[in-house]
């Protein structure tokens, strides 16, 4: 006899079950528009006495956490190229780790580090700061979270660091406006 509770709808069901759902199965692409796939997210900030640490991104205040989710939801999917290029990125973080470039620029390049035979230009810094600490020039002028690939404790994660001091209007870690301008 079938025990009462199997009938229940709302038992949480195995992931089998689950994708033989009338409306499943969703695609690869499909479900990579609205959740970022696979790495944790975290933030970089200065701890009391000024040294870098990183913290998971839900101890931001659940609105920054989520505009700033949203803008490089957004970003990273604004092409079906930029989805494949992450995709490629966070499956091989080993290879794109070191590069000396943020997330998002490795995206707008589509992973190419060379052009003619000679190296792509590192990022600007004129308003401060230095990669994988700051926000470079051009993901402050898109409004968009400056993201690098990490290693932190033996595990990949995506780290949004903060703005340069000089345009960051001297607000605290959980702000929006330590991340982004806008
Ligand atoms: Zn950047």
């Amino acid at each position: 006899m079938v025990p009462q509770e199997h009938k229940k709808k709302a038992l949480p069901k195995p992931k089998e079950a689950q994708d033989q759902k009338d409306y499943q199965p969703e695609t690869d692409e499909d479900s990579s528009i609205m959740k970022i796939e696979s790495l944790p997210l975290m933030l970089l900030v200065s701890d009391n006495n000024g040294n870098p640490q990183y913290k998971d991104i839900d101890q931001l205040p659940f609105t920054v956490q989520t505009e700033l989710e949203k803008r490089f939801e957004k970003y990273r999917t604004t092409s079906d190229n930029k989805i494949k290029v992450f995709r490629r990125l966070i499956n091989n973080p080993t290879t794109y780790i070191d590069r000396p470039y943020c997330v998002c620029d490795q995206l707008a390049r589509g992973l190419i580090i060379k052009r003619g035979g000679e190296p792509i230009p590192n990022q600007k810094f004129e308003l401060g700061g230095k990669l994988g600490a700051r926000a470079d020039d051009k993901c402050v002028k898109d409004n968009i979270p400056c993201t690098h690939l990490i290693n932190h404790k033996g595990s990949y994660a995506l780290c949004f660091v903060p703005l340069p001091r000089s345009v960051r209007k001297g607000s605290s870690w959980n702000s929006l406006g330590h991340w982004v301008l806008n």
